[in-house]
């Protein structure tokens, strides 16, 4: 995706406040990262451990959503975004609010992501062997398009239109 600059990332929330938008800030590193390579950028509050950002680019317009970790009682699932079968271990559940009125009125929808938001890089990790040996490359794109289209999904139903 492209790299946004702050004031970018903060007009593209749709589920915050204006409150809530004021103190989002991009952390260095990930500013400085490349996000070429990148379904979508994440980072938790470094104030606010529950805290987290993602941003998912739809059609080249970015679309910011706060979200909320939750407590699990499972050790290990699988990350609803990249459905990666081998990093089980640091999935966690966000939730986030739904953007407008119906957000106002407390509704929320969760998803499991892994928790360090680093989905790109696993759909890119070359398949084992079990895994689509004859095509890693397509075997790549395929996880890639898998990733996207999950990540959208979830920020259209944050939006209501899906
Ligand atoms: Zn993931």
């Amino acid at each position: 995706m492209k790299q946004l600059t702050e004031n970018q990332v903060k007009k593209s929330f749709v589920n915050a406040s204006r409150r809530e938008v004021e103190k989002i800030r991009i952390p260095d590193h990930l500013a400085e990262a490349d996000w070429t390579d990148r379904e979508y950028i994440g980072w938790t509050d470094p104030k606010i451990p529950q805290r987290a950002y993602v941003i998912v680019s739809i059609d080249d317009v970015p679309h910011g959503l706060v979200l909320r970790s939750t407590p699990s009682t499972k050790n290990q699932a699988m990350c609803n975004w990249c459905e990666d079968i081998h990093e089980l271990g640091n999935v966690k559940m966000f939730v986030a609010k739904k953007a407008g009125s119906s957000g106002r009125n407390g509704n929320t929808l969760g998803t499991l992501v892994h928790g360090d938001f680093n989905c790109s890089e696993l759909v890119r990790t070359p398949p084992r062997a079990i895994e689509g040996q004859n095509d890693p490359e397509a075997f790549i794109a395929r996880r890639i398009a898998t990733l996207s289209d999950h990540a959208e999904t979830f920020v259209r139903r944050i939006m209501g239109s899906k």
